[in-house]
């Protein structure tokens, strides 16, 4: 017979209440799995992409430096070095492992048509040399260089720009200095670090 949850459950504490009977620490345990979990892995500092928080989070690899080997994520933690949450992450941010290893996740850039059903994908030579071409086009049919009243403005308020959630501050001044000096007047951005 299988046992069910609740025979599991009911193991588990008589299993708990003898480790402390007969003295066992089981922290001490459980600390040397998951040490051993990420033993050989590498530390990747980064951010929780989801909101506007900016969490800190530490990605584990094994794999990375190894010749002929494809790098796998195989564990993801709040960074406890981070001010902004000190080690914690909301239950969203605590499943970001499944975010990274997701068959459904796209890796490559998509285009979908003006009149079309799906979306295509193309390389990210083709994604900037399009993005470049249309945002050249749109700015020379309209950028206003006088407002209705005679005042010099040389504005573009025909493109907009919004950062995500993992863009540092310095990825952030160099975007305005850009987006400034075509012209745009409508930016903003999610990240806060
Ligand atoms: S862990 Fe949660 S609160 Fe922190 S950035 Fe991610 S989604 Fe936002």
């Amino acid at each position: 017979m299988s046992p069910t949850r609740r025979d599991f459950l009911k193991i588990s504490t008589v299993g708990g209440a003898a480790a402390a009977l007969f003295g066992f620490d089981l922290k001490l345990a459980y600390a040397q799995l998951r040490t051993l979990k990420i033993a050989r892995a590498n530390e990747t500092r980064s951010t929780c992409p989801y909101c506007s928080v900016s969490c800190g989070v530490i990605i584990y690899t094994i794999g990375d430096r190894a010749k002929n080997v494809t790098a796998q994520v195989v564990h993801v933690e709040g960074d406890p070095d981070h001010p902004i949450n000190r080690g914690t992450l909301c239950p969203k941010g605590a499943s970001l492992e499944q975010d990274i290893l997701n068959e459904r996740r796209l890796t490559k850039p998509q285009v979908r048509r003006p009149g079309g059903t799906d979306w295509e994908e193309i390389s990210w030579d083709d994604a900037l040399n399009e993005i470049a071409a249309k945002m050249k086009k749109t700015r020379d049919e309209t950028f206003i260089e006088v407002d209705a009243n005679g005042n010099r403005v040389n504005r573009l308020e025909s493109i907009a720009w919004t950062g995500g959630c993992t863009d540092t501050n310095e990825f952030n001044y160099l975007i305005v200095k850009t987006m400034r000096s075509l012209g745009v007047v409508h930016l903003e951005n999610q990240a806060r670090v």
